[in-house]
C-alpha cells in the first residue's frame, strides 16, 4: 500500500484548500523516511498548487484566472455543455499534480510553500490521491 485517497469537500466555485497537513498524515503512515510523494487531482476542472498560504495572495490568484480564463470568455465546451470551460482551462494551465520530496519522513517544504487543492468548478466533493514513492 503506498497510496492514499485525501477527500477534499469544497464549498465555493473556486477556492484553494490548503491539503498539506493531510499529505503530511499520510507520509507519516506509510513509514517512509527517504523518497517523494506525488498529489494528483482525479478531476479535470481542478489543480494541485504549491505556495504561500497568505489570504491576499490567494485572492491575488483568483484575481489572476479571471483575467487569464474568464467566465463565459466564449469557449467551444460551454456550447451545450455545463459551461465550466474556464474550470478546464484553468486545471489545464495549473496542471493536476506536484511531486514533493520527503526527507527524514517529513515534507521536504520551505518556510512558506503549502500544498493546495485549486477547486475552479465547485462546491463539490473531490478526490486527490497521495502516492508515495519510497526511496528507503
Ligand atoms: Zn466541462
Amino acid at each position: 500500500m503506498s497510496r492514499e485517497i485525501i477527500e477534499v469537500r469544497t464549498s465555493r466555485r473556486v477556492e484553494f484548500i490548503d491539503i498539506t497537513s493531510e499529505v503530511e498524515e499520510v507520509v507519516s503512515r506509510m513509514g517512509v523516511d527517504e523518497g517523494a510523494v506525488n498529489v494528483f487531482t482525479m478531476h479535470t476542472t481542478t489543480a494541485i498548487i504549491v505556495n504561500e498560504n497568505e489570504s491576499g495572495l490567494l485572492r491575488d490568484l483568483e484575481e489572476l484566472m479571471e483575467k487569464l480564463v474568464p467566465r463565459g470568455g466564449g469557449y467551444a465546451h460551454d456550447r451545450g455543455f455545463e459551461g465550466n470551460a474556464d474550470a478546464h482551462l484553468r486545471s489545464i494551465l495549473l496542471g493536476p499534480s506536484k511531486l514533493i520530496p520527503i526527507q527524514g519522513g517529513r515534507l521536504q517544504l520551505g518556510t512558506w510553500q503549502r500544498i493546495f487543492f485549486a477547486e475552479f468548478d465547485g462546491p463539490r466533493n473531490r478526490k486527490a490521491v497521495a502516492q508515495v514513492l519510497r526511496e528507503k
